[in-house]
């Protein structure tokens, strides 16, 4: 069973609405401009619907217009006041020319007043009202601006906290002011009483699916005499002010989440929604030591909690949560890149770590008791698997899964670390320490009882600092972490050996790993990444040492072992000399010689000149060259899984999910499928093992489809001619197997 708590984002149609919706579509279908019986009988529906939204939200006058949702209710009242400000001209006293906003407010609030004002030519400021730390507007500053405001809009409650405004406290401080008041209640409605008519509200905007509605249908109150321009003109519907046949299936089925509204028979009260809130907070605090509410309870709906836990990202809780069927959301926007930091918990000037690693956990009011406590349940397994794989205190000192054998790759805003662990001798070696790391490594070191026998930088960072320091023991070692005097670190079966490759740094290092005496692969810091070399126009860099600093190391490691790079903007994990040789004029040109030395450096200074930051807002490490880009691996659809299996019985289905993920939705693979684990952070330990059976396929999976595909674009950019992914994850698995559902199995509840 799916546990949903995304009901901000948008919730299931009640089965009531659902029967109205049907019954409108099968039977009551008329037209309500029809002026015969099937008509008036869908005219009828219009008005009791209308009648009871105008009890529900209090506004016993005014328009009460059925729209699409909130997104069109908010255009058609910014186009409304602007269209009324710029008519009014040069009427009494000094013309507005503010137009404010809550700087929490949602998009559709801001985009709509910039695209309006600039649309209308009025070239008004547009200007966010500052909020508190709780997420309140500061209601001082808007006494302040109130008198140069033509339109103040102002959410009823916010989607990501559920920060409840002080709709009395910004009536007041706009008592002075002539400005209209638009009022967004989409996350109100049908948990907070508005009181439309008793406030000064000019406009209030209102979507359906927020509340066990259908998608499409939303409501716009527009107070008496407030000014009003249609948004959409044309068969005169809606008495002219909103055209367009009804939408009466939306309609209908709003009638019916209205109807429960008023009987109260099938939502919660708000003393019932407070005390399942506080059991989900205490199910969190109790699973994520260390987390932190991004605002306070008390001050929030009921039904919202918005949360961050110190070390894990919200991407990391959001795959974690859907692996045990619980759907939250990021309380931030995620770009491809990165997740984008929350504008409304940076508008409440919170920490950067909490802006961006905010999980928004949000319920309708229809939910039961025995939802809370399946919630509850879940997230206290959430916070048990984190706790078996070493990723949350308390330290236990057996791991699920065995203490961690072998490289581990952990990456902040691409910039890479490892750890190098032997399981054996429980030895283990960091390499490239990230301060954003230091309690994630600590913890994952001493839950599973490794020694630390060193703390490698391959090279003194230019872009961050490096935080060996902050995990090192005393012990007599050199400016880069390296064993005074040592030859070579041994770490059981494992051993690290090292080469000077200045260039990107004077100080440059490679270390080379070697794995029962054979080289497997090499910690190459920034001096070969994939698609770029290490740029070296810093201070402390060598560049005219570059050229040999390449030849010398492919003479150490030849062609075709795996780098390991200090830098991965771009998901491909790993790349050899060979693969380089071909991205990389440059860098082919050194290695042959083509290029003398100063034509090298000339030449790398030209690609290097103006370097922009990174997609992370970083200092970029190195030129990349567009052969390094790799092109997407193909993804296979249900069909071309089903043939390709068919094909190929000896195709290797692969789990790239984290193991926290995996303990608690154990997936297992369709028959006669040979299935192994290998989290796309450990992705470097498996790459060999693929790359040397070319003809073997291996389909990637995990929870969306997105880090599959980064695994299959890295393993074909190594040259595996047969990595696919498969597209949509275990979300579409029923689809992707052809109805052969993936067993998912009830998380693991054992805690
Ligand atoms: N306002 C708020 C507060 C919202 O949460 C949303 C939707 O997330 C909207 C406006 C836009 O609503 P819709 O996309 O249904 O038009």
């Amino acid at each position: 069973m799916d546990i949903y708590l995304d009901a901000n984002a948008t919730t299931p149609v009640l089965p009531a609405a659902r029967a109205a919706a049907l019954t409108v579509m099968a039977e009551e279908f008329g037209n309500p401009s029809s002026i015969h019986s099937t008509g008036l009988r869908a005219r009828a529906v219009v008005d009791a619907v209308r009648a009871s939204a105008r009890r529900v939200l209090g506004a016993p006058n005014g328009q009460l217009l059925f729209v699409s949702g909130a997104t069109e209710g908010i255009q058609t009242a910014v186009l409304s006041a602007l269209t009324a400000m710029r008519e009014r001209g040069a009427g009494p006293g000094p013309a507005p020319d503010l137009l404010l906003y809550g700087a929490t407010e949602h998009k559709a609030v801001p985009e709509a007043l910039r695209h309006w004002n600039t649309l209308l030519g009025l070239d008004l400021r547009v200007e966010a009202i500052p909020v508190d730390s709780e997420g309140r507007h500061d209601l001082g500053w808007l006494r302040e601006h109130a008198a140069r405001a033509g339109l103040v809009c102002t959410m009823a409650a916010n989607n990501e906290t559920g920060v409840v405004s002080d709709l009395d406290g910004i009536a007041a401080a706009l008592s002075d002011s002539h400005a209209l008041w638009l009022v967004d209640g989409v996350q109100a409605l049908g948990k907070l009483p508005l009181k439309l008519a008793e406030r000064r509200i000019d406009y209030a905007p209102f979507s359906g699916h927020k509340l066990y509605a259908p998608k499409g249908i939303g409501l716009l109150y527009v107070r008496e005499g407030a000014p009003f321009t249609p948004l959409l003109a044309g068969g005169g519907q809606e008495g002219a002010l909103r055209s367009g046949t009804e939408n009466m299936s939306g309609i209908a089925a709003l009638g019916a989440v209205l109807a429960a509204l008023e009987s109260g028979d099938s939502f919660r009260d708000a003393a019932t929604l407070v005390a399942w809130r506080e059991q989900l907070a205490a199910a969190l605090t109790e699973s994520f030591p260390g987390l932190v509410f991004n605002a306070r309870p008390e001050l929030c709906l009921p039904t919202t909690l918005n949360f961050a836990v110190p070390g894990l990202s919200s991407k990391l809780l959001l795959d974690l949560f859907d692996a045990a069927g619980m759907r939250v959301s990021g309380g931030s926007a995620c770009s491809a890149a990165r997740a984008l930091p929350s504008h409304v918990l940076e508008a409440m000037g919170l920490p950067a770590w909490q802006c961006a690693s905010a999980v928004r956990l949000s319920f309708g009011p229809a939910v039961d008791e025995a939802f809370i406590a399946e919630a509850c349940r879940r997230i206290l397994a959430c916070g048990a698997a984190l706790r078996a794989s070493c990723l949350a205190e308390p330290a236990r000192s057996t791991p699920a899964d065995g203490p961690t054998d072998g490289l581990t790759r952990f990456v902040v805003d691409g910039a890479c670390c490892y750890l190098l662990a032997d399981a054996a001798s429980r030895r283990c070696v960091i390499v490239d320490p990230l301060p954003e790391l230091i309690g994630r490594l600590r913890q994952l070191l001493d839950c599973q009882g490794y020694t630390l026998a060193a703390v490698l930088d391959t090279h003194s960072h230019g872009d961050h600092e490096s935080s060996a320091t902050a995990l090192r023991n005393e012990g007599d070692v050199d400016e880069l972490g390296w064993p005074t005097g040592a030859g070579s670190i041994d770490l059981g079966r494992r051993r690290l050996t090292r080469l000077a490759v200045p260039g990107h740094t004077a100080d440059s290092m490679a270390y080379l790993l070697h794995d029962r005496g054979e080289l497997s692969a090499v910690f190459v810091g920034d001096t070969v990444m994939p698609g770029a070399l290490g740029r070296s126009d810093f201070a402390q860099s060598a560049p005219l040492a570059y050229p040999d600093s390449l030849r010398r190391l492919e003479a150490a490691v030849g062609g075709n072992t795996l780098l390991l790079p200090g830098h991965d903007y771009d998901d491909l994990h790993a790349t050899t000399l060979a693969r380089e040789r071909e991205a990389q004029p440059l860098l082919a040109s050194a290695l042959t010689a083509s290029l003398d030395d100063a034509g090298f450096v000339a030449a790398k200074a030209e690609l290097e000149r103006g370097l922009a930051t990174t997609v992370y807002q970083t200092v970029a490490c190195g030129a990349r060259v567009d052969g390094g880009c790799a092109a997407a691996a193909p993804q296979l659809d249900g069909d071309g899984f089903q043939a390709m299996r068919a094909a190929h019985p000896e195709l290797l289905l692969v789990d790239v999910r984290e193991p926290y993920e995996q303990c608690l939705g154990g997936a297992a693979a369709p028959a006669a499928t040979q299935h192994e684990a290998a989290p796309l952070s450990r992705l470097a330990e498996a790459l060999p093992r693929w790359l040397a059976e070319p003809e073997r396929p291996v389909v990637f999976y995990c929870r969306s489809g997105n880090r599959s595909a980064q695994a299959a674009r890295a393993l074909r950019r190594l040259g595996h001619p047969q990595a696919w992914s498969l597209a949509g994850g275990l979300a579409l698995w029923a689809d992707a197997s052809g109805g052969e559902p993936m067993e998912t199995p009830e998380p693991a509840l054992a805690i």
